[in-house]
C-alpha cells in the first residue's frame, strides 16, 4: 500500500469579506491543504474567524476571493446544485448545539441524512444502528432525544452527521456546551471515527481538547498564525487509507418520499398541535366563509331572481268577498239571480280593461245529495259519492293547465256560456265511482239531475285538489248552487300588479270592496325583501371576516410565544409572575386590537364615503360606527390574545433558556 495521502480539501489565497469592501475581512489570504484521514482542530479568539473558515470548507458559504478545491473540484466551477451535492456526499457536521428534534426518537434524529438523502427507508435502520453503535448510544435508539443528557444529544448528532457517511466531519465547538466528562466522550468519539478513516476538522476554544488532534492550526484576525502542519499520526496506515464507506445510492422510491414528507409533514402538525390547530381553524373559518358566502350570494340572487318571477307571473285572481246580495244590487240584477249570471257580468266588466288577456272563471258548489253514475230513483245498489264540486269554464281549466282526456268537447262544453249540463270527472273519483271510460256517451246524476260525463282529468296542472273532485260547466252552476265564481285573470306580462290595484273598482264602481284581488307576490314586500336579503348575507360575511382574523391575530400571537421564549424565561428568572406574563400578552393583545379598531374604523368610512359618492349615493353613518368599530377591534384583540397568554404564562423557564 502506497504511503501517498491524499489531499482532500485545498485553499489557495482564499478570503472572505462580509458586508462592504471597507469593512477588515473576515478570514483573508489563506492557505493550506488537508489530506484525507488528518485530525485538524482549528483554534483561535473569538471572532478569529473560525467559523468562517469551517462554513468554506463545509461549502455552506462561498470564498469572496482566493481558490477552494474539494477532492480536487475547483469549487468555483460547481454549479448550486452540484456543490448541495457535493457536500451531502463529502461533509458531516456537528454544532455546538444538536439541534435536535426533540419530540423525535433518537433513531429517528440519526436517520435524518439518510432521509434527505432519499436513502430507501428499508436499508436506513442497519445503517442507523451502525452509527449509534460508534457513538455507545445504541441502547438509546427509541429514545425521545428530549429525554437524552446534553452530551447523549451531542453525540446522536455526531451519529447522525456520520450516517450519511461522510469523508470530512466538520465539527464547530462540538464540546462547547459540554461538562468535562461529556466533553472527554465525545473527543473519544470523533478519535475513533478518525481512526476508521473519517478526516475530522474540529474548531474549539478548549486547549485539551484540541490536543486530541494531529494538527492544531490556529488562526487570528482572519490569518493562520500557526499551523502544527506535521500530523502526529498515531494510528494504522491502513485507517489512514481507508475509504468510508459509501452511501447507498438514492434508492427511495418517489412514492415512498412523498409518504414519507406528508407523514413528516403531519407528524410535525401533530407535535405542535395546539398551533395546527389555531391554523387548521382558521382554514376552516377561510375556506368555510368563502363557501358559505358564495353559496349565500346564489340563493340570494336565486331568491330575488324567484321574487322577481312571481311578481313578473302575468296572472292574478279575483276572489268575491262574501256579500252576494250587496253583489246582486251593485250588478243591477235581481237578489235570486244564480252564480252564473254574477259571473256574466263579472267577466264582462274584467274583460273589457286595457291589459286583460282572458278571464276564466270557477266557484265552488254547495250540495247536499249524492253523485251516482245511475239514475238514483231506479238503482238503489250502487257507489254513491259526495265530492268537492267545482264549477269552472274551460279558460280556467287552460290557465291552470288542466287537462283532459277528450278536449275538445270540454272546450266546447265548458264555455262561459255553456247551456248543455257536462261534467268532468277527477280521476280519484272516477275509480270511486267505477266509471269505465271506454264507455262513450255515458252520464251521471247529481241527485236527480242527468249530465254527461264529457271526460276525465289527465294531467292536474296547477289544482291538484280536483284530483277527488267533480268538475261541473257553468249551465249546471244553478243545479248545484254555485257560490259566487273566482275569476282567474290572465294579463300582459308584468301587468298583474298594476290591475290588481284598481280591480276592484273596475268590476264594482259602487263598492270597491266587494272584489279583491290575489297577487302571487307584491312588489313592496319584495323590495323590503330583496334589502332584506342582502343585508343578511353582508352581515354573515363580515361576522366571518371577523373570526377569521381573530384567529389569525391568535395564532400570530401563539407564534411569537415561542419566539419570544427567551424573553419569557428571562422575565420569569429576573422574578416576573406567571400572572404578570398573562397580563403582558393580554395587554399586547388589547393595544393591538384597540389600534386595529381606530385604524380599521377610520378605513372604513373612508371607504363608505369614497364608494358611496362613486356611486352617487348618499352615504348614511353615525357615530355608532366608530364606537363599534373601536370596540370591536380591542375585544378582539383581547379575546385573540386570551390563548397564547396562557400559554405564555405556563411556559417553564427552564426549557425556554435552553432554548428548546
Ligand atoms: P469565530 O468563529 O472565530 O468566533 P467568525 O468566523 O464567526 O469568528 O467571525 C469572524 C468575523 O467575521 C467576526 O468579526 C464576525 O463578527 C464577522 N462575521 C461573521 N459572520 C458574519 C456575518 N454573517 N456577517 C457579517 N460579519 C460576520
Amino acid at each position: 500500500m502506497s504511503n501517498e495521502r491524499i489531499e482532500i480539501l485545498r485553499m489557495e489565497g482564499v478570503g472572505r469579506t462580509y458586508g462592504g469592501a471597507s469593512e477588515a475581512p473576515a478570514l483573508s489570504e489563506v492557505s493550506l491543504s488537508i489530506l484525507q484521514g488528518e485530525f485538524v482542530a482549528v483554534i483561535g479568539a473569538s471572532g478569529a474567524g473560525k467559523s468562517t473558515l469551517l462554513n468554506l470548507f463545509g461549502l455552506l458559504d462561498t470564498a469572496s476571493t482566493g481558490k477552494y478545491l474539494v477532492a480536487g473540484h475547483d469549487i468555483a466551477e460547481l454549479s448550486d446544485r452540484e456543490r448541495d451535492r457535493l457536500r451531502a456526499s463529502t461533509f458531516g457536521f456537528v454544532f455546538q448545539e444538536s439541534h435536535m428534534l426533540l419530540k423525535e426518537t433518537a433513531g429517528g434524529n440519526a436517520a435524518l441524512g439518510l432521509s434527505i438523502n432519499e436513502v430507501d427507508p428499508e436499508l436506513r435502520p442497519p445503517i442507523v444502528s451502525e452509527a449509534l453503535e460508534t457513538v455507545h448510544l445504541l441502547e438509546k435508539a427509541g429514545d425521545l432525544a428530549g429525554n437524552l443528557s446534553g452530551g447523549e444529544r451531542q453525540r446522536v448528532a455526531i451519529a447522525r452527521a456520520i450516517a450519511t457517511s461522510p469523508r470530512i466531519l466538520l465539527a464547530d465547538e462540538p464540546t462547547g456546551a459540554l461538562d468535562t466528562v461529556n466533553s472527554k466522550r465525545v473527543v473519544r468519539t470523533l478519535r475513533q471515527l478518525n481512526d476508521e478513516g473519517v478526516t475530522v476538522i474540529m474548531i474549539t476554544h478548549d486547549p485539551v481538547v484540541a490536543q486530541a488532534a494531529d494538527r492544531i492550526i490556529e488562526i487570528s484576525d482572519g490569518k493562520i498564525m500557526s499551523d502544527s502542519s506535521e500530523p502526529t499520526v498515531h494510528r494504522s496506515a491502513e485507517g489512514l487509507h481507508r475509504e468510508p464507506a459509501a452511501l447507498p445510492a438514492r434508492t427511495q422510491s418517489t412514492w415512498s418520499r412523498v409518504r414519507e414528507r406528508i407523514g413528516s409533514a403531519i407528524s410535525n402538525h401533530t407535535v405542535h398541535a395546539a398551533r395546527a390547530a389555531l391554523l387548521l381553524l382558521a382554514f376552516t373559518v377561510g375556506s368555510g366563509g368563502l363557501v358559505t358566502a358564495i353559496g349565500l350570494s346564489q340563493s340570494a340572487a336565486a331568491q330575488v331572481v324567484g321574487r322577481l318571477d312571481s311578481a313578473a307571473l302575468d296572472e292574478f285572481l279575483v276572489v268575491p268577498k262574501n256579500a252576494p246580495s250587496a253583489v246582486r244590487s251593485e250588478f243591477a240584477l235581481p237578489e235570486t239571480a244564480s252564480a252564473s249570471e254574477v259571473a256574466e257580468v263579472a267577466t264582462a266588466r274584467v274583460g273589457a280593461l286595457d291589459g286583460v288577456r282572458s278571464v276564466g272563471l270557477t266557484a265552488i258548489a254547495e250540495f247536499d245529495e249524492k253523485i251516482t253514475l245511475l239514475n238514483p230513483t231506479t238503482v238503489h245498489e250502487q257507489p254513491a259519492v259526495s265530492p268537492d264540486i267545482r264549477v269552472v269554464d274551460s279558460t280556467y281549466l287552460r290557465l291552470q293547465g288542466v287537462r283532459t282526456d277528450r278536449e275538445v268537447s270540454v272546450q266546447r262544453l265548458f264555455a262561459a256560456d255553456a247551456q248543455i249540463p257536462a261534467v268532468v270527472l277527477g280521476p280519484a273519483l272516477a275509480e270511486k265511482l267505477g266509471y269505465d271510460q271506454e264507455v262513450p256517451g255515458a252520464q251521471l246524476w247529481i241527485g236527480s239531475t242527468p249530465a254527461a260525463i264529457v271526460g276525465i282529468i289527465d294531467d292536474l296542472g296547477e289544482e291538484p285538489r280536483l284530483d277527488s273532485a267533480l268538475v261541473v260547466n257553468p249551465a249546471l252552476a244553478a243545479t248545484v248552487s254555485a257560490a259566487d265564481p273566482s275569476l282567474i285573470v290572465q294579463t300582459a306580462p308584468g301587468e298583474p300588479a298594476r290591475l290588481a290595484e284598481s280591480i276592484g273598482i273596475a268590476i264594482a264602481p259602487g263598492d270597491a270592496s266587494l272584489f279583491k284581488a290575489e297577487t302571487v307576490a307584491d312588489l313592496r314586500s319584495l323590495t323590503q325583501g330583496v334589502a332584506g336579503d342582502l343585508v343578511s348575507l353582508i352581515n354573515i360575511v363580515s361576522w366571518v371576516l371577523l373570526v377569521l382574523s381573530s384567529l389569525s391575530a391568535a395564532t400570530a400571537a401563539y407564534l411569537s410565544v415561542h419566539a419570544r421564549a427567551a424573553e419569557i424565561a428571562l422575565r420569569r428568572a429576573v422574578g416576573e409572575s406567571r400572572r404578570s406574563i398573562w397580563g403582558q400578552f393580554v395587554l399586547e393583545g388589547l393595544i393591538v386590537g384597540l389600534l386595529g379598531g381606530v385604524l380599521g374604523s377610520a378605513l372604513g368610512v373612508t371607504m363608505l364615503v369614497l364608494f358611496a359618492t362613486m356611486q352617487g349615493w348618499t352615504p348614511t353613518f353615525n357615530l355608532m360606527f366608530l364606537a363599534l368599530g373601536v370596540a370591536t377591534g380591542a375585544a378582539t384583540g383581547l379575546l385573540a390574545s386570551l390563548y397564547p397568554a396562557a400559554v405564555a404564562a405556563r411556559q417553564d423557564p427552564a426549557l425556554a433558556v435552553r432554548g428548546t
